[in-house]
């Protein structure tokens, strides 16, 4: 837990300390001011996990899908499941973040961007992917080695540990473990 964060940083920690499965996410709904409901949900809960708090959260969703759909849609819509997220809305449920094994076991459909990338995405898209991320062509074959044995855990994990020059000796369990180790490296 490191406290709250601002909408301003998110760009930056999206950068430098989310893992691929929410830079992806990420990424897609500044590019497409839209993301389906597996998509909020999956990165919705983590941006909660990663401290933004509720009124920020509106403020970041609704600035990106009220470019697609106009704010009033936004409101009527999308605000609610938002809320909801943070337990303020039904059954006031504090919904938590999805682990690895959840969103690994997932199921995205044609035009969903929800999933895990080294499960879900072809083996071309997730080279270029982890190429961006500025992991080198000899670590790019160990994940690549890890993807083909079904460890996507361990494919992950080896990409933080190449990404960070640092070992993660825990593995990598929970994309807001991912994202907390990352800090507590880069702080
Ligand atoms: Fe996300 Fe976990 Fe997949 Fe890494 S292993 S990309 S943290 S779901």
């Amino acid at each position: 837990e490191f406290g709250e964060i601002s909408i301003n940083d998110l760009d930056q920690l999206a950068e430098s300390s989310f893992p691929l499965c929410m830079r992806h996410l990420f990424v897609k709904l500044r590019e497409d001011h839209h993301l389906k409901h597996g998509g909020r949900m999956q990165l919705g809960l983590f941006l909660k996990g990663v401290g933004l708090k509720l009124e920020d959260a509106l403020a970041f969703w609704k600035a990106e899908f009220s470019q697609k759909v106009g704010a009033e849609r936004f409101d009527k819509e999308y605000a609610y499941s938002i809320r909801h997220n943070y337990g303020r809305e039904g059954k006031r449920t504090d919904y938590t973040p999805y682990s690895c094994q959840k969103i690994i076991s997932s199921t995205p459909g044609v035009g969903d961007h929800h999933g895990c990338p080294y499960r879900h995405f072809s083996e071309e898209n997730l080279r270029a992917a982890i190429g961006r991320m500025g992991v080198g062509s000899r670590a790019i074959e160990d994940v690549m080695d890890k993807v083909r044995n079904r460890h996507y855990q361990l494919a992950c994990t080896l990409t933080f540990e190449a990404v960070h020059g640092s070992s993660c000796d825990a593995g990598i369990n929970h994309p807001n473990q991912y994202f907390n180790d990352s800090q507590k490296i880069l702080q």
